[in-house]
């Protein structure tokens, strides 16, 4: 089985080939504690310096299946960043004006500005996942999508926004494990909805959306990267680096001073 994390671009990718419960080497969650903080250490300074050099522009795609890990990905790796620095947004159905738009107005609205980080909790890919495995518009215009994505993506890549796309990869059993749990704790019963088990349903059709998007929208300026997420502590290392990696490539510096400050005196 494959584990690699960046989709690879000159293969076709078969999800059966990547294993949700991989773990680096790694055991348990204790063997990465210090890690995972020393990464967010990490995040948290190279998001003070996106801030003030305000040159360039993160943009954290999370996809996945109910249950997959979105929010809990947001919560423990993002979580401790400045907040004037960094914006969330859920895609949720579309509402009356935002249907009356192009499909990705929506999301072209809510793009980072220079300066900041986005993390889109959901995407644009949901109109070519879940609008395609309910036929919620026809092939037609689905099937066009692809193509006005990659479109989009590039356009961000060149107005200087970097793209991290995550697909979180659970195993059909790990999402029974999760939904079960939901219903077990009375602190998460407001995460479950019966609209999931009706999505579960659908499990295979995802799945065979989901492969589509991985080689359709897999290009060398916004690849994807598939993250093995049985293991939640696994999954937020992964995600951690690679934000980390991709904010360092940016080789940001703070900006100069406006001027030589060695002659001000600050009088009491
Ligand atoms: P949640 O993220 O669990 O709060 O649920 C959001 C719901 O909105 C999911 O059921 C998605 O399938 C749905 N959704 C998100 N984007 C779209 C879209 N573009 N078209 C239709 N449904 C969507
Ligand atoms: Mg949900």
């Amino acid at each position: 089985m494959s584990q690699s994390l960046i989709a690879p671009i000159d293969k076709e990718i078969k999800l059966a080939d990547f294993d949700p419960n991989y773990k680096g080497g790694y055991k348990r969650k204790r063997d990465v504690e210090g890690k995972l903080r020393k990464i967010i250490n990490k995040i948290i300074e190279l998001q003070e310096l996106l801030y003030s050099e305000n040159n360039n522009a993160l943009l954290l795609v999370l996809q996945a299946m109910d249950a997959g890990g979105k929010d809990g990905t947001i919560k423990h790796v993002m979580g401790a960043v400045n907040p004037q620095g960094c914006d969330v947004k859920n895609f949720k159905v579309p509402s009356a004006e935002e249907t009356a738009h192009d499909f990705l107005w929506r999301y072209h609205m809510a793009a980072p500005r220079k300066g900041k980080i986005v993390i889109f909790n959901r995407s644009y890919y949901e109109d070519v996942l879940v609008v395609r495995v309910h036929n919620l518009v026809p092939k037609s215009v689905w099937g066009k999508r692809y193509q006005h994505i990659n479109d989009f993506e590039q356009m961000l890549v060149e107005n200087g926004t970097t793209i991290l796309k995550f697909y979180l990869h659970i195993s059909k059993d790990e999402q029974k494990k999760r939904f079960e749990d939901r219903l077990n704790r009375a602190d998460k019963h407001w995460k479950f909805s019966d609209a999931d088990l009706r999505e579960r349903e659908y499990w295979d059709q995802y799945m065979e959306a989901f492969e589509t998007v991985l080689n359709k929208c897999n290009t060398k300026i916004a690849p994807w990267h598939i993250v093995p997420a049985n293991n939640k502590w696994y999954r937020d290392l992964v995600i951690g680096k690679t934000v980390v990696t991709a904010l360092e490539k940016l080789k940001m510096k703070y900006p100069e001073p406006e001027r030589d400050f060695s002659d001000i005196e600050i009088k009491d």
